[in-house]
């Protein structure tokens, strides 16, 4: 069956974000010989067209005003959903980032559509049939969801799909949308300096947690990931003991991550944090406890003093990769 798939593009300042690339190359899996469009907005929103295009798109939606530049519920929601009904898209796509756990639920709600959200893997069934794979149970188990009607939005988890390019053509759409009326006045957004890469789409991530002890041992944490050119994460008995900001928090409360590399230091592995990592390729714990759960989840273990062992570990990767 031939679909149109509406990828909704998602912005990080000048750029679009990875996984809205990843959300095409998915689109273009589901679409068949269908069409995928996609739509775009802010002030950088018509330089994304050529780039957009490379990864699948046909046709870019570009709403090309400024106060499209922050996320805003109510005005991305307006101007989604009055897409969404002119383009008459049977699959939207967008990525599960934080917005996108906010945007698709609400859309979805005003159209009276379904939606199934993080997924980790969309495919068709021998039936032509979609078919969504979600992991549920804090990473325990996973769901396969199978779609009988469209249209359905899906939010897609991000660095799980490699994006792929293909290298057409797009044409731009410049768009107009009346704004609505808005009750909701956001006041201040607060960035975080510390996160250099952003941990729900990084590579390589080193995450520290109690082990760590003080805010100064992270430091050497940051060093290793810097040469690794990965991020930053912690556990939540990290971010509670006041060592680092909860923006790095990982797991079931915290961010849900999926790098090809997961070096834990100092973190027992309590179920709660390996929620959040359980999707990574190759998980690394350094833990000075040979009992110490997180061990039964690791590719590698490495029994001993992280203080001594990340160290000669910056010391190693900077000699190959500086
Ligand atoms: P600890 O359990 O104290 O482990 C510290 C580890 O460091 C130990 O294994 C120790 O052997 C090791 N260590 C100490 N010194 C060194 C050293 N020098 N070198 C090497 N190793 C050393 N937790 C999360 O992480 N994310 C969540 O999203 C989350 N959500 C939760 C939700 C709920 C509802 C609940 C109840 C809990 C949640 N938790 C979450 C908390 C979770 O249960 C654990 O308490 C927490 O993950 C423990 O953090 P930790 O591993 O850093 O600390």
């Amino acid at each position: 069956m031939d679909r149109k798939v509406l990828v909704i593009g998602e912005m990080k300042g000048p750029k679009i974000r990875n996984v809205s690339l990843e959300a095409l190359t998915a689109a273009k899996q589901v679409a068949g010989r269908g069409e995928v469009i996609s739509a775009v907005f802010g002030t950088h929103s018509a330089k994304q067209v050529d780039l957009l295009s490379q990864y699948g798109a046909g046709q870019v939606y570009i709403i090309e005003d400024s106060d499209y530049d922050e996320y805003h519920p109510e005005l991305y929601t307006h101007a989604v959903v009055k897409i969404i009904q002119e383009t008459q898209p049977d699959v939207i796509v967008m990525g599960h980032t934080g917005n996108g756990r906010d945007l698709a639920p609400r859309a979805a709600a005003r159209l009276e559509i379904g939606l199934a959200s993080d997924c980790i893997d969309i495919n068709l069934d021998a039936s032509d049939k979609i078919v969504v794979t979600r992991s549920i149970y804090s990473g325990k188990l996973f769901e396969k969801k199978k779609f009988n009607s469209v249209p359905i939005f899906l939010t897609i988890r991000p660095n799980n799909i490699t994006p792929i390019r293909y290298g057409s053509e797009a044409s731009a759409i410049p768009y107009t949308v009346e704004k609505p009326a808005l009750t909701l006045l956001i006041k201040e957004i607060v960035r975080r300096a510390a996160e250099k890469v952003d941990l729900t789409e990084a590579k390589v991530i080193v995450a520290g947690g109690r082990g760590v002890k003080s805010a100064e041992g992270f430091k050497v944490l940051q060093e290793l990931a810097d040469v690794l050119k990965g991020a930053v994460g912690a556990s939540r008995g990290a971010c509670d003991a006041d060592y680092c900001d909860y923006s790095l928090q990982i797991g079931q409360t915290g961010k849900v991550v999926t790098p090809d590399l997961y070096i834990a230091c100092g973190i027992s592995g309590a179920i709660q944090h390996v929620a959040g990592i359980s999707n990574s390729k190759f998980i690394v714990a350094i833990n000075k406890d040979p009992e110490a759960p997180i061990f039964e989840v690791a590719d590698y273990g490495i029994v001993g003093d992280l203080f001594e062992i990340v160290p000669q570990l910056t010391n190693e990767f900077s000699k190959i990769l500086l």
